[in-house]
């Protein structure tokens, strides 16, 4: 929905020389950007849109400043359960931003579910998305896990039946996976990095951090102005 999306002021705070640190910056001039890029955000309209589209959550103090250590989300949301009825294990503590593209992000889950496993998901098992901590290769930037700013999807359960779980189902040495469950987190994984509102989907076959989950997030590329999603 336009009101939660960043607008293209927003996104650019402190224009070209900001830019300029954000890129080759050192890593609390770029926390600082990613923080600006979040809050700047309309957090009222953010969460009505949420409400409006079904999710059930409960909104988090709004932080005005991140803490010592350049963490924080600035509008949270802890989610329990959303939109289409995907139930989260454990509830997803997220910037409201982010929250906001669970339409669309489980609109690839059942999409994907209903091709390949002939039902809709239910409930899906996460590994994590508000964390204070570092990439880990990315020497010393903050992770968008510190900003509540990503997601990391394991497990995928259906209404009958055994889940989907990418540690064992992925098969990232074969060229198409042989169980439905594979092929339906092929194609899931697909469809996620076909989603505007997503800027990053990384996988088993990215590196071997993530051979048990897909991270998404949505970071902010500066190299792709007005199309950050
Ligand atoms: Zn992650």
């Amino acid at each position: 929905m336009a009101a939660c999306q960043v607008s293209p002021q927003g996104a650019r705070p402190g224009g070209l020389s900001s830019l300029f640190s954000y890129a080759f910056g050192d890593r609390a001039a770029r926390a600082e950007q990613q923080w600006q890029h979040l809050a700047s955000e309309d957090a009222a309209a953010c969460r009505a849109a949420l409400r409006a589209a079904g999710v059930r959550f409960r909104a988090m103090p709004d932080r005005a400043a991140p803490d010592p250590r350049g963490c924080g989300i600035p509008h949270g949301v802890v989610v329990t359960r959303g939109p289409t009825g995907i139930v989260y294990d454990a509830p997803l503590v997220v910037d409201c931003s982010l929250a906001r593209q669970l339409p669309a992000v489980e609109a690839a889950i059942q999409g994907a579910a209903t091709a390949h496993l002939g039902q809709r998901i239910t409930r899906v098992g996460t590994f994590g998305t508000f964390s204070c901590r570092p990439v880990r290769a990315g020497r010393g930037s903050l992770s968008e896990h510190a900003f509540g700013n990503a997601i990391d999807l394991a497990r995928f359960a259906p209404r009958r039946g055994p889940a989907a779980v990418v540690v064992q189902h992925y098969q990232r040495d074969a060229e198409v996976p042989d169980t439905p469950r594979g092929r339906f987190l092929r194609e899931l994984e697909q469809r996620l990095r076909g989603l505007d509102g997503v800027a990053h989907v990384i996988g088993p076959r990215q590196n071997d951090d993530h051979r048990d989950h897909f991270h998404i997030d949505r970071a902010w590329r500066w190299w792709r102005l007005g199309d950050e999603g």
